[in-house]
């Protein structure tokens, strides 16, 4: 396994937005782009080559065949068609499901024998289809989850009360989809309960008025989608942390799609849970005490997933 290279498959807005942070963040030394379209993918290897001039550090980057991914460490899966407007992320399940077993065949007859992180939406629904389709351990093969939504969470909270989004400790948890939910019990402002930190707060804001946040966090892609037709950037550099916890063996905390194991009380398929992420994909997933709303949260969405799964038959 070439310790250092990444392959991209699938070079739209999102595996570009992907590849175009790793060479301004320096993540790593390969970068290998394969796309349907052989003559995108060629280009925008040719466009990102153009900018190594100013990349912090020296990178190999070229568009490539599924045979790269034998010597690869990570290949990661944005794929697809796209979200159209008023579409939900499940009506895009049985265009992209077909797009992924094929791809992860392709990715599995080169011999691969490292990590599958999926983007692709529905990306719990397709974590569940890649990892079925790869033989892989289920540690090895992981999805972006609720990690762009969690991302958006910190930003309308850090927002809302004027503290470094760094600082805000917080999870959306669940399907990245209609049914996530934010696990409120468990957030935290530094080392402050949010609650005891709004409580305090002299300008009368209240608990209550964080549910307009989750709305807002949920609903975020259906707006952005409404104005400019995709969501890409902060997806990208949503992969790209999780690239550097796999390639850096940081063994950090994110809440992804993970297949579940008897952490918690769900059977069988993919969900966003936070995780111990490190150079062997997940470690273990962190068992929350979650509020009884939060327990019912969970297992909606979870039957929301499950039953899309058993009507799939894959
Ligand atoms: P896009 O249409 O710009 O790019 C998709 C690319 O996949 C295209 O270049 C297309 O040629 C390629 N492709 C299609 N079929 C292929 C195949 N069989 N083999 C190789 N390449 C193939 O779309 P996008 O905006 O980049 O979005 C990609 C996916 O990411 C979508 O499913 C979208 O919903 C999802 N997405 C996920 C998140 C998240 O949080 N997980 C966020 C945003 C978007």
């Amino acid at each position: 396994m070439a310790n250092n290279r990444v392959v991209v498959i699938g070079t739209g807005f999102v595996g570009m937005s992907y590849a175009y942070a790793l060479v301004n963040q320096g993540t790593l030394e390969e970068i290998i782009l394969i796309d349907v379209d052989q003559k995108k993918a060629e280009g925008e290897a040719m466009d990102l080559n153009h900018g190594l001039a100013f990349a912090p550090r020296k990178m190999l980057i070229r568009a490539g065949s599924y045979a790269d991914c034998k010597d690869a460490k990570l290949v990661v899966i944005t794929a697809g068609v796209n979200q159209k407007e008023g579409e939900t992320r499940i009506d895009l399940l049985n265009r992209n499901a077909n797009i992924m077993k094929s791809v992860v065949g392709d990715v599995m007859a080169s011999g691969f024998d490292g990590i599958i992180l999926v983007a692709t939406n529905p990306v719990d629904i397709l974590s569940y289809v890649a990892w079925k389709a790869s033989g892989l351990p289920s540690n090895r093969v992981i999805g972006s989850g609720t990690l762009l939504d969690t991302a958006r969470l910190r930003y309308e909270i850090s927002q809302y009360i004027n503290i470094d989004i760094r600082n805000i400790h917080a999870y959306i948890l669940g399907e990245h989809g209609d049914t996530e939910f934010v696990c409120w019990s468990n957030a935290y402002i530094g080392v402050k309960p949010i609650k005891d930190v709004i409580d305090s707060l002299p300008n009368h804001i209240k608990f209550s008025d964080l549910d307009k946040i989750y709305l807002d966090v949920k609903n975020a892609a259906y707006e952005i989608i409404k104005r400019k037709r995709a969501t890409y950037y902060g997806i990208g550099m949503a992969l790209v942390r999780i690239t550097k916890a796999i390639f850096n063996n940081e063994n950090r905390i994110m809440p992804i799609s993970v297949y579940n194991d008897d952490t918690y009380d769900i059977d069988n398929l993919y969900i966003g849970l936070p995780a111990v992420i490190n150079k062997d994909g997940i470690d273990h997933v962190i068992k929350l005490n979650l509020n009884d709303n939060e327990t019912k949260a969970l297992k909606h969405s979870a039957q929301t997933l499950k039953h899309i799964i058993d009507e799939m038959n894959i």
